[in-house]
């Protein structure tokens, strides 16, 4: 039998629980992406121990009890938080959200098959050997998302599941097991009562994989429940993972809409305000038309932030829009490399300068901005000396 190599950190966590008599197991996304060979962040381990026997028997740990009535302990080892729960099952719920009730369990199976997709319910113990009770490393070697148990029942339960599919199916390059695909069509109407916060962190997920254009391969119809975006074309879902920014993706799914509807979106799902102004700003800025014009492209760079007007380039670029002309993005580079003056703060004058020359007030903004106007229009040369002289302060 294979045995996995896991980090120092989770097996001094295993090997303690085990010496004081408990199960325990690392589980979910840990094992899961250790058999991928994927990076992972967050370690979860399932015992037998109950929450105050956990925290007994870690009691020269630092520990979190953030989630102590989900019954969790995080504990942390060698810098490193780890998630400590008790064996769980969810009673059944009643509004295809949350369960209705979380109930200890004494066997790692019920814990188990609790869990949303077989890839995601293997445990592995100290030693490293895997326990799988559901396929799960099949579906790992093959590359398939599969519900544990009836996809129906397991939707219905918590409709969150249907986003975390797409999202793995981006985030994985993995396929959806038909039975599966054909329940989350099902059930996508439920999407709709979810919590707009947690919808929004799987749609980051999603965007931000690699493999972006598979979840709306699978799920177009499905995304539309907590997006309403334009129906993408297969050319525009390729294009998705022809770009790495999250927000680049999201404009691509609001080109044709007026930006007022992205905003409007990304705000119904509680989007961070940067966020919303980043995308917004974007999706502006990919519908004007650049041309090689030095003053403008200043002008361009004075109001809006340099990676801003480098993704709406990229994106015209890789849109293969009319608008995109190629002499115009060689400008902005060049600019940019050559931190061109775009800014009052960038000039080589200040107001104490300034304020030398007995000007005050408004006077003094007038002319910083007179000299900005200058040095943007080449009349200039951003030096003070050369500055003074062109605003006839000094002879
Ligand atoms: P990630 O790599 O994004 O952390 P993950 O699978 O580890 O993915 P977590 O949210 O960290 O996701 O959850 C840890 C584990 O808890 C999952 O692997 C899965 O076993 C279980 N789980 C999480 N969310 C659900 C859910 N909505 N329904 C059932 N099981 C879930
Ligand atoms: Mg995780």
């Amino acid at each position: 039998m294979i045995s996995y190599k896991l980090p120092d950190s989770v097996k001094i966590v295993l090997n303690r629980l085990e010496t004081e008599g408990f199960e325990a197991f690392v589980v979910g996304g840990f094992v899961r992406d250790l058999l991928l060979n994927r990076e992972t962040h967050d370690c979860d381990v399932t015992t037998n121990a109950r929450p105050h026997e956990i925290e007994h028997v870690f009691l020269d740990y630092k520990q979190s009890h953030i989630g102590k009535d989900h019954g969790t302990v995080g504990v942390k080892v060698n810098g490193e938080w780890i998630e400590i729960t008790t064996y769980r099952v969810d009673e059944a719920s009643l509004d295809h959200r949350r369960p209705q009730a979380v109930r200890f369990s004494t066997h790692l199976k019920e814990d188990v098959m609790r869990r949303d997709f077989t890839m995601n319910a293997l445990a592995m113990d100290g030693s490293g050997a895997l326990i799988d009770f559901v396929g799960g490393q099949e579906d790992i070697r093959s590359k398939v998302i599969r519900c544990v148990g009836d996809p129906h029942l397991r939707f219905d339960e918590d409709a969150l599941r249907i986003l975390r599919a797409l999202r793995f199916a981006a985030q994985l390059n993995f396929k959806i097991d038909e039975k599966s695909i054909t329940a989350m069509r099902t059930h996508a109407h439920l999407l709709s009562g979810l919590a707009v916060e947690r919808v929004f962190q799987e749609l980051q997920l999603m965007f931000g994989a690699k493999h972006a254009s598979l979840a709306f391969e699978y799920g177009q119809d499905i995304l539309r429940h907590v997006i309403e975006m334009k129906q993408l074309s297969p050319i525009e879902i390729e294009l998705l993972d022809r770009f790495e920014d999250v927000r680049s993706k999201w404009v691509i799914c609001f080109l044709t809409k007026p930006v007022d509807e992205l905003r409007s979106q990304l705000a119904r799902l509680k989007a961070p305000k940067r966020f919303i102004q980043d995308c917004a700003q974007l999706h502006t800025v990919f519908h004007h038309r650049f041309t090689k014009d030095d003053y403008a492209m200043k002008w361009m760079m004075h109001q809006y932030p340099s990676l801003i007007l480098q993704l709406s380039m990229d994106l015209k670029r890789k849109l293969q829009d009319p608008n995109y002309d190629e002499d115009a993005h060689q400008l902005l580079n060049r600019l940019m490399d050559e931190n061109a003056c775009v800014h009052i703060k960038d000039l080589d004058l200040n107001g104490h300068d300034l304020m030398e020359y007995q000007i005050k007030g408004k006077q003094i903004q007038n002319l910083l901005e007179k000299a900005l106007d200058g040095v943007m229009r080449n009349q200039v040369e951003n030096s003070k000396k050369a500055l003074l002289a062109w605003l006839n302060l000094t002879s």
